[in-house]
């Protein structure tokens, strides 16, 4: 059996248990490293081999994003994370990072329910990095903090060990400061990063090493010991001892909710409709014997299958043969397929149920934003609205 059908098999089976999936997207400002660090979560889960994690740019694979450099359409990735003995899902939306693909990272942020937002430690909070933030707390997805880049700033920037602690809080400090502005009820309600906590890792996506608080308690790997590893060179020897996709992984499972736990909340922010119907019960219970409640956020063109349309299911199981209604047309669409999404490639599952991202097709009529439902006067999600850059001055 082929390595990618062995981590598909794995998938399917958490796939009905929604208390061990996390449905995250990685968000960040252009070049802060949100391509290298999904390719060190990739490596991880054995998707790609970890030498090439940080060189491949895995998630790169459309032939118009290698030519320009840069990521423009958002792939998303199931892969299994094992924490304390106990294997989770973690569906993974890569989500643009160039300004001109903004509505992108919008319709990522409606998918998810937690976020890994990536800032340079070098060049601290940019103007994007507020940006995908407003996006994600509007949508009501939690962020946790990923500082890159660290190896810069102890090899480039020569910062001392007694400097460290200092320079990073200030990066901190900045990104909590926009939080509190955007949604301070939130901040108060303990969204507020914390290192201390274990919600904010630090590390190098481009050498695979990290490490966070909770980590450091594990492995006896600090600060020193990472400056003492970057001085000596030994970022391979580093990248063994605390590799980058444990640290993030364990923060995500840790400190990102479940669907179960996330949609409580979120269907009340993404959705309108009456709470008492059968179809809003069960998006809030998260519950795969409801109506169905699936939610578009890409249709993509694929040579062998046709139409290809992903997005999050919040209630319902998803089963070939189905006939559901899409919003804004009469009638009913026939799936013909139901998968999910490994970089490239789409693996077919038999049925997908509530809380997770699914890939079908045969909704001929879905576009991105549709409402996808068992039930023929469903009321819709609310539309993406998209949360335009801050007012830049050009130089
Ligand atoms: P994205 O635009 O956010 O997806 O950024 P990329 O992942 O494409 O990274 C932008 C550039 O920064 C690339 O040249 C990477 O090799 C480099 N880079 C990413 N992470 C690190 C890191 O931890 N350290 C260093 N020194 N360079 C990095």
């Amino acid at each position: 059996m082929g390595k990618r059908k062995k981590i598909a098999e794995r998938v399917t089976t958490l796939m009905d248990k929604p208390q061990f999936i996390r449905n995250i997207g990685i968000v960040a400002h252009i070049d802060h490293g949100k391509t290298t660090l999904s390719d060190n979560l990739l490596g991880g889960a054995g998707m790609i081999s970890m030498d090439l994690a940080g060189k491949q740019l895995f998630m790169d694979f459309d032939p118009l994003e290698q030519a320009r450099g840069i990521t423009i359409d958002a792939a998303n990735v199931s892969m299994v994370h094992e924490v304390d003995g106990k294997e989770y899902l973690i569906n993974m939306i890569d989500t643009p990072g160039h300004v001109d693909f903004g509505g992108d990272v919008t319709r990522a942020m409606r998918a998810v329910d937690g976020a890994v937002v990536v800032v340079d430690a070098v060049e601290g909070a940019m103007p994007q990095t507020e940006t995908v933030l407003r996006q994600a707390l509007k949508e009501g997805v939690r962020p946790v903090l990923f500082v890159n880049k660290v190896d810069r700033m102890i090899n480039e920037l020569k910062v001392e060990k007694k400097d460290m602690a200092a320079r990073l809080g200030k990066v901190i400090d900045n990104v909590n400061k926009l939080i509190l502005g955007m949604d301070e009820e939130k901040y108060k309600a303990g969204w507020k990063l914390d290192a201390a906590k274990g919600n904010i890792a630090f590390g190098s996506a481009l050498y695979n090493w990290a490490i966070s608080v909770p980590q450091m308690k594990k492995t006896g790997i600090g600060f020193d010991q990472v400056v003492d590893y970057c001085h000596e060179g030994k970022m391979k020897e580093l990248a063994e001892k605390v590799p980058l996709y444990i640290a993030v992984n364990d923060m995500v499972v840790k400190f990102l909710p479940s669907p179960i736990e996330a949609q409580k909340e979120r269907v009340g922010v993404i959705w309108h409709g009456d709470w008492d119907s059968p179809v809003g019960k069960a998006m809030a219970s998260c519950d795969p014997n409801g109506p169905v409640a699936f939610m578009i956020n890409k249709v993509k063109v694929d040579p062998h299958a046709g139409e290809v349309a992903t997005g999050r299911l919040f209630s319902g199981t998803l089963r070939r043969g189905m006939e559901l209604y899409v919003s804004g047309f009469g009638g009913t669409n026939r799936i013909q397929q139901t998968g999910v999404v490994m970089g490239a490639e789409r693996v077919e599952v038999e049925e997908i149920p509530a809380g997770n991202i699914a890939a079908v097709t045969g909704l001929r009529d879905a576009i991105v934003g549709s409402t996808i439902s068992s039930e023929e006067n469903m009321t819709p999600f609310e539309q993406i609205k998209h949360v335009s850059e801050p007012v830049m001055t050009v130089a």
